[in-house]
């Protein structure tokens, strides 16, 4: 295992009566945002509400809060399934297969 790369695991919500699992977790090698901004959001003028980045690749999309909803769309044109947070201080992720939140545990780095 690569020392590098902190472990994502899937949050459990509570209450739920089977746990909830997600199996790309061995895609999640983030070297980097590519930018930090949604690309396709500044070519069409449009704002977003916050930022997704591609765990497989990097590239930057807005949320599904925001109109644009880029990071969904490249998980449909890709099939990349994970994306995480952009914002510092936060290190939450969300696969787009198994619809579960990830965390990344800050005691693990
Ligand atoms: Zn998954
Ligand atoms: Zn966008
Ligand atoms: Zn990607």
């Amino acid at each position: 295992m690569n020392p590098d790369i902190t472990p994502w695991r899937v949050v459990q919500p509570l209450g739920t009566a089977h746990e909830r699992a997600c199996g790309h977790l061995d895609l999640a090698e983030l070297g980097g945002a590519r930018g930090r901004a949604c690309a396709a959001c500044l070519t069409s003028g449009r704002s977003w509400v916050n930022l997704l980045v591609c765990m497989v690749c990097g590239t930057v999309g807005c949320c599904d809060s925001s109109p644009g909803r880029h990071a969904y769309r490249h998980f449909e044109q890709t099939g990349h399934p994970l994306a995480r947070t952009l914002k510092s201080g936060e290190a939450w992720g969300w696969c787009f297969v198994d619809e579960v939140f990830l965390e990344q545990p800050e005691s693990s780095r």
